[in-house]
């Protein structure tokens, strides 16, 4: 049931991008150089081809800078954004400030025209992911840590 909802969540976003160009040509793929120290943060009962590791209690995928896209984590699909839950419930897309110092895209957040298929992509993501129970919580405590890292840079 949970890996039917990631899968979906993933089919939903998986052919857009958060600009309609190749927003690694002004970054160089700043996002995927392969970090072996950090990873991207898997969801609850995410499956990976990649090596995991657990760090604080979650579990992130380490890759060496290179995969198949269609099997990338869902993290990588709809980074930098978030399918970010607010307190009363509602899912909306927003910039993961999380990712503040890999992509420039969070920084000029306000400037930069983003997708809005993708943007809308996410968030229906997002919707899918809710209906499952863990999932859901952990939409509701990322967007969380979101808000108190936003708190923060601000
Ligand atoms: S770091 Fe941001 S701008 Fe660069 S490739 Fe990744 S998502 Fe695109
Ligand atoms: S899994 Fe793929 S998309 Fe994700 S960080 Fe690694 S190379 Fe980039």
């Amino acid at each position: 049931m949970k890996k039917d909802i990631i899968a979906r969540a993933k089919a939903v976003i998986l052919p857009y991008t958060p600009l309609n160009a190749d927003c690694g040509t002004v970054c160089g793929k700043a996002c995927c150089k392969g970090d072996k120290e950090t990873g991207m943060l898997l969801f609850p009962g995410e499956d990976t081809a990649f090596p995991v590791k657990e760090k604080n209690g979650s579990c992130l995928c380490v890759c060496d800078g290179k995969c198949n896209r269609s099997e990338r984590p869902l993290s990588c699909i709809i980074f930098p954004f978030f399918p970010y839950m607010s307190e009363d419930g509602k899912i909306r897309a927003r910039a993961d400030i999380r990712g503040i110092n890999i992509c420039p895209l969070i920084a000029h957040k306000d400037e930069v025209i983003f997708s809005k298929i993708f943007l809308r992509r996410v968030a229906r993501a997002g919707r899918i992911l809710a209906k499952d129970e863990e999932c859901r919580r952990f939409l509701w405590e990322t967007s969380r840590e979101i808000d108190a890292l936003e708190r923060f840079y601000k």
